[in-house]
């Protein structure tokens, strides 16, 4: 059973479909709803990028798998999403460049432009990125990443069938596509069909001679792993290239496969470059007099870090740990770990009424020990004598409602600034 089974529906077929019926109805199907045989037809071309998604999942083993198994939510989350191609470019690989107009024999499904490149033809190469977290890439390690992989059927060597079985279609020569004639009225329109004597396939093998491994496909689905080595430090988005272990299909080189390091986020460090990054919060004795900082490294490993009496952290203030930080990729040598230190003040305390400071968070001798420690209140300028004074007390500021409100007010007044400025230039 399907989860979803909406791209074999918009296709056409049923979801045990084989290789050949999926091509089948894609070329059916993009041929009647192609955007130069529906000019002014909204309805044709979305049908037409509809059918060129559908058979771009299913035509790849993995990507079925993937949809077949958790439908398209699946392709998202494996990093393989639906639609990656051009729905033209995949309708040019089938029939050749040049839209309708040029139409040429078959050429299968080969990756980025295909039959548009120069050299042997290659088969795609499959993208994956592999998450890694920051503790695997501070010690390096080897994952084994299995992956579906067509290879050619070992039983008939890519044949299809017995040796001699398989022929080359009279009806289209191998082509997979007829040129048809239709009389219409006065007119005899021309127009191209997939191939009713092989399905498109340009090939015919009697039913008793087709290979019963792949039943006549010429390739099975093999399960692989490969050993990816996560070298120590490696820097996310490295692409790391497997030549030649990607898909196999008769008559072209074997595919790549590509994996993409991504580093996941670390819930205590954040990483630039080689250098780790750490937000350490201490209280204020601890800032002002001194204490010891606790830091869990990746390598279960923890860093003992000492406040010295009297060294005074500021709030913000960035430390650095030397040596502590990432091993860089292909050296010998660390990065730094930095610490962003916050300090904690004390907690003000709101008054039963909602009054702020009341009763106050600190006691009255502990104010005056303070008082004798630091150093005293600096000066303010003092009204002059006869200057009218009044008494205020500060409230707790809402930012949310007012800390809005305030910027608004600015905004106006830097406005009004600016017409007052016109005004006068015009006047
Ligand atoms: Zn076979
Ligand atoms: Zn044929």
């Amino acid at each position: 059973m399907v989860k979803d089974s909406k791209f074999y529906d918009i296709l056409g077929v049923s979801p045990d479909a084989t290789d050949a019926q999926l091509k089948t109805a894609y070329k059916k199907g993009a041929l009647k709803h192609h955007p130069d045989k529906n000019a002014h037809n909204p309805e044709a071309e979305n049908k037409f990028k509809e059918i060129s998604q559908a058979y771009e999942c299913l035509a790849d083993p993995q990507k079925r798998q993937l949809y077949d198994q958790y439908g398209e939510e699946g392709l998202e989350q494996g990093g393989m999403g639906a639609g990656g191609m051009n729905a033209e470019d995949l309708f040019s690989q089938f029939f050749g460049g040049g839209g309708m107009g040029g139409m040429g024999g078959f050429g299968g499904m080969f990756g980025g432009g295909g039959m548009r490149e120069q050299g042997p033809k290659k088969a795609r190469t499959i993208h994956h990125v592999h998450k890694v977290s920051l503790e695997d890439i501070y010690r390096g390690k080897v994952s084994k990443l299995a992956l579906q992989k067509s290879i050619i059927c070992p039983k008939c060597e890519g044949r299809g069938g017995k040796e001699g079985a398989v022929k080359t279609c009279a009806g289209c020569q191998g082509q997979g596509m007829k040129t048809m004639m239709r009389q219409m009225g006065p007119m005899i329109q021309r127009f191209q069909t997939v191939c009713p004597d092989c399905n498109g396939e340009g090939e015919t093998v009697r039913e008793k001679d087709k290979c019963k491994q792949c039943n006549a496909k010429k390739t099975i689905i093999e399960r692989k792993v490969l050993h990816v080595h996560v070298d120590r430090g490696v820097q996310s988005g490295t692409k790391l290239d497997f030549r030649g272990e990607g898909d196999q299909m008769p008559g072209v080189q074997p595919g790549d496969v590509q994996f993409e390091i991504e580093q996941k986020p670390h819930e205590r460090f954040q990483r630039k470059g080689d250098d780790l990054f750490y937000h350490a919060e201490v209280d204020l004795l601890t800032a002002l007099a001194g204490g010891a900082l606790y830091i869990e490294h990746l390598d279960e490993r923890w860093l003992t870090v000492d406040i010295m009496p009297g060294e005074v952290i500021a709030p913000g203030e960035i430390k650095v740990i030397r040596g502590q930080g990432m091993p860089s990729y292909r050296h010998h040598d660390f990065g730094n770990m930095y610490v962003r230190f916050d300090v904690k003040f004390p907690e003000s305390i709101t008054g039963p009424n909602g009054e702020d400071g009341y009763p106050t968070s600190m006691t009255e001798q502990q104010i005056k020990a303070l008082e004798s420690v630091l150093a005293p209140r600096k000066p303010q300028t003092i009204p002059p004598p006869d200057a009218m004074t009044e008494d205020y007390s500060l409230e707790k500021v809402d930012p949310a409602a007012e800390g809005q409100r305030a910027t608004k007010v600015d905004d106006e007044d830097d406005e009004m600034g600016g017409g007052e400025r016109v005004q006068c230039a015009s006047q």
